[in-house]
């Protein structure tokens, strides 16, 4: 599938089976940043989903049985492909996401590894022997643990990292042996639709990954609810994932939700040295990462310059069309979100916020915004705000600013630039997240750590291997030798 700007529109079929399967209905896709139509999506109905899942459900012993040097083939295979289809699968990403292109290469990148990363932990699952002889009525036994395959995986994934965060999930369940049903979002669906393509051409038996699009409250809503289907993994809005867990009853459920990741910056700090990064935590993709650098806290003595910089490197950054070479911000993925993003702006503003940088569109790109002055009930702090925002405050001592980074219902990763040891060790303990990073932004991520939040950011934690473990039974094996 080549892209490019002037190609015909794309049509995909559901992928069911191994097999691309026409659906009764399709709707179009358009471009988040030229609005043209560029690709005709299905929308599974509930005979086609259930299709779907029948066929996931019938192939999780093929992929159970499957030895674990085959599975790791096919994952390393995949990764060979998409080494050497980099290109078109960053223009695809680019084009349906309104994903810069730079930032796009790097996505696959990314996701090449993690499917190298899921290879490599195939070869990892393991057991234990348990000393059953530790408890008097254990003697003579002897007692071991297997990781067993769940079964069939519904997947559900957002629009922000349509490639690797797919990966993040059908990578390590097909490092652990369990089929799966893939929904990705309806704003980018192309991507999974060509690694599923990748994935039948690297050999991955037919019915081990089914692809099918729709809304999220009818196919979503489908794979939840069904029986067959033994864990969600889910990454998307808070709102979404906690709808999810009410309904999935006993299934096991994993949630990668938002998050208004903040960084303090210590007294001391060499503020030239970090201003690159800051710009990268809070504008790569337009501020739409969950880890996107969204709340800012200086030390007062080095406030100032920091505003000063932070807002001249800003002004540097080019705005355009995704599919630009030069450009590093582009158009939101919606034309609600520009709304929604301007009104959080304005409200802000309203209640005595100022604006150092931006605030303002032109077309469907929101503006990289700068606002000082920001309490901490305003919704471009304590909310969301996955728009290219950032607010700068100073705080005068760190248990101060400590307060204020906890001071919020998500818990993902949080940043701390600081020269003191004690500092350092104190705020990782303090901070209530699921990641502290030291001396960098909040939105570092590299593909086999584990990843995850606390309260509103979710449960559960992915990164291959943490994966791997929620995407697998322990059984218990004991032999009586007496
Ligand atoms: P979203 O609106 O919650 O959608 C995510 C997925 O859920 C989409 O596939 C969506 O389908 C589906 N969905 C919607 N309603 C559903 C329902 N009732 N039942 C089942 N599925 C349903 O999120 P998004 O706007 O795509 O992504 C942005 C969000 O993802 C942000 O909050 C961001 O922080 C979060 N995120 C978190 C992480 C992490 O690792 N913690 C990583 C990336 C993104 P449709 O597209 O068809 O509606």
């Amino acid at each position: 599938m080549t892209v490019q700007r002037d190609m015909e529109i794309i049509k995909r079929d559901l992928f069911i089976d191994g097999d691309w399967v026409s659906a009764n209905d399709y709707q179009s896709l358009y471009s988040p940043y030229s609005e043209e139509e560029i690709g005709s999506i299905p929308l599974a109905n509930e005979e086609e989903t259930n299709r779907a899942i029948a066929s996931a459900y019938k192939a999780r012993t093929i992929m159970a049985k499957m030895p674990i040097y085959q599975r790791a083939a096919i994952l390393e295979q995949l990764a060979l492909l998409l080494e050497e289809r980099l290109e078109e699968a960053a223009r695809i990403i680019a084009l349906e996401a309104a994903k810069p292109l730079k930032t796009a290469r790097e996505e696959v990148r990314r996701t090449i590894q993690t499917y190298k990363f899921a290879a490599e932990e195939a070869k990892q699952l393991r057991g234990e022997t348990i000393p059953l002889d530790a408890a008097p009525g254990g003697v003579n036994r002897i007692g071991y643990t297997v990781r067993e395959p769940i079964g069939v995986i519904g997947a559900i994934t957002p629009f922000n990292f349509p490639m690797n965060l797919v990966a993040h999930k059908v990578g390590p369940a097909i490092a652990s042996g369990n089929s799966i049903v893939l929904k990705p979002a309806s704003q980018t669906p192309l991507s999974s639709y060509y690694i599923a393509e990748l994935f039948k051409e690297a050999g991955l038996p037919d019915g081990c990954l089914n692809v099918i699009t729709g809304g999220g409250r009818t196919v979503g809503d489908q794979l939840v609810k069904d029986d067959r289907i033994s864990k969600i993994t889910f990454t998307g809005s808070p709102a979404v994932g906690i709808g999810i867990r009410n309904k999935a009853g006993l299934k096991r459920v994993t949630l990668e939700l938002g998050s208004n990741a903040a960084l303090i910056i210590d007294d001391g700090i060499e503020i030239d040295q970090i201003i690159d990064r800051c710009v990268t935590g809070a504008f790569s993709f337009q501020g739409q990462v969950c880890i996107s650098l969204q709340r800012v806290y200086v030390h007062e003595n080095l406030y100032e310059t920091f505003v000063t910089n932070l807002a001249e490197a800003t002004a540097k950054l080019t705005i355009g069309d995704p599919l630009d070479e030069a450009t590093d911000v582009s158009a939101l993925i919606s034309k609600g979100d520009v709304e929604r993003s301007l009104a959080w702006i304005n409200e802000a503003k309203s209640q005595g916020a100022q604006v150092v940088l931006g605030g303002e569109s032109q077309d469907n790109v929101l503006l990289p915004t700068i606002l000082t002055n920001v309490d901490n009930q305003m919704k471009v702090s304590c909310q969301e705000v996955f728009a290219p925002i950032v607010i700068v405050n100073s705080f005068s001592n760190i248990n101060e600013a400590i307060a204020r980074v906890n001071d919020s219902r998500y818990g993902l990763q949080a940043g701390v630039y600081t020269n003191n040891i004690q500092t350092a060790l104190f705020a990782a303990d303090e901070l209530h997240v699921g990641g502290v990073i030291i001396n960098d932004i909040p939105t570092f991520r590299v593909d086999n750590m584990p990843y995850g939040g606390v309260k509103e950011s979710g449960v559960g934690r992915e990164g291959i291997k943490y994966a791997v473990e929620e995407m697998t039974e322990l059984k218990l094996v004991v032999f009586n030798k007496n």
